[in-house]
């Protein structure tokens, strides 16, 4: 992508029931020689791509991959935008192959697209989310700033398994190393979300030059300073000022026209929805997702894997969260894709059937929702059932 900072934005024309405005800034940062990072905007779709890879490949990955996504989106639904990821792999893939200079490039990606809600047949739109690699999607709104996506990387694989901080994994040394991107293998396994949108939500999407020099405090601020234009471009600037040490490109993205957020709660964000082509993933195996690229970086660290997998025992079983069993709302101990081979075990459920729920509610449980405790769990589901009891 170009040098420097640059600001561009676009409003929906999408005459429908959501409205978003969108702007993006960029900068190849004050060490790095060239700029890796690539974004793009249509009306429907937005993308942030960070490149890695020798000579030129790092910089073509990311232009191949946000081409790819922005010419294959076609919507309706969020499926179709994790199609449009899967045919910027494939693009990525063919582009290195063609050229020895680009063997072994890879990109991250992460997307937010308007879509069809899940009642589909163009019921009320909703936001897909869809991302591999460790750019990031956030959502900023009156109770704050909540990171959507989760990190494919290492660190963040040890963090999630309580083995590091995050301020620990802020300055490891091996906070590069992923264990997902774009242009690696033939099926990689992509991450999604549907998101209920509200009016004045911002999204954030960014590249992690953003969020290793800010803090997410700094952050707040400045995502919320005047027009996403005006946002974008002081993120990008105060990374740099910061330090620079890689590229930053960050894309904001704001809901002008939607629904009111309903009665002062969060909006719940589900748990991602992990899947390869041929549909959900139940069993992530580290050693599956870990493309050729990394592999013998992985081997070095083999130690490390070890003691990740004798705590993700104990840390898959921690966890709570309300999911669907069989068509009814149900609580679950573990973690709903399970880690390795330790799959979430059922608790109680089985007086609420799924389908009652209105469309929100529904989407959310679907995709699973993480509580803390037992007790929340079913202060959630006592809630869930006196609003269909009011309805
Ligand atoms: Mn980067």
């Amino acid at each position: 992508m170009e040098d420097g900072i640059g600001v561009g934005s676009r409003r929906s024309r999408r005459q429908r029931s959501l409205r978003l405005e969108a702007a993006w800034a960029t900068h190849m940062g004050r060490v790095r020689e060239v700029n890796q990072d690539d974004s793009g905007i249509t009306d429907e779709v937005f993308v942030v791509a960070d490149g890695m890879g020798g000579h030129r490949g790092g910089e073509v990955a990311s232009a191949v991959a946000v081409e790819t996504m922005l010419e294959s989106f076609v919507g309706p639904d969020r499926t179709s935008l994790v199609r449009a990821v899967r045919d910027a792999n494939r693009a990525v893939l063919e582009r290195a192959a063609g050229d020895t200079d680009l063997t072994g490039m890879g990109t991250t990606l992460c997307a937010l697209a308007i879509v069809d809600g899940p009642g589909g047949q163009g019921g009320d739109e909703v936001l897909a989310v869809a991302n591999i690699g460790d750019s990031r999607v956030y959502r900023y709104d009156i109770d704050g700033l909540v990171q959507v996506t989760d990190d494919h990387s290492l660190v963040a694989d040890l963090v999630r398994a309580g083995e590091l901080t995050e301020e620990e994994a802020k300055v490891h040394p091996q906070r590069n190393i992923l264990t997902r991107a774009l242009g690696i293998e033939a099926d990689p396994i992509i991450d999604s979300w549907e998101l209920q949108p509200a009016r004045n939500d911002r999204y954030l999407l960014c590249s992690d030059g953003l969020f290793n020099e800010l803090d997410d405090g700094r952050i707040v601020e400045l995502v919320d300073a005047g027009s996403v234009a005006e946002a974008a471009n002081s993120l990008v600037s105060e990374a740099v000022a910061a330090g620079g040490h890689d590229n930053v490109t960050v894309l904001v993205v704001e809901v002008v026209d939607g629904p009111e957020r309903s009665s002062g709660s969060r909006l719940p964000i589900g748990r991602a929805r992990p899947e390869r082509s041929r549909g959900h993933v139940q069993d992530l195996n580290p050693g599956d997702e870990t493309g050729m690229m990394f592999r013998t970086v992985m081997a070095s660290i083999a130690v490390l894997l070890a003691a990740f997998v004798l705590v993700a025992g104990v840390w898959a079983r921690q966890g709570w969260f309300i999911g669907s069993d069989d068509g009814d709302v149900a609580i679950f101990r573990g973690r709903p894709v399970g880690i390795l081979w330790f799959d979430p075990i059922f608790v109680e459920g089985g007086d609420l059937r799924v389908s009652l729920l209105d469309d929100s509610t529904r989407a959310a449980v679907e995709q699973t929702i993480d509580v803390g405790t037992l007790d929340e769990a079913r202060h959630y589901i006592e809630r869930f059932r006196a609003d269909v009891n009011d309805r």
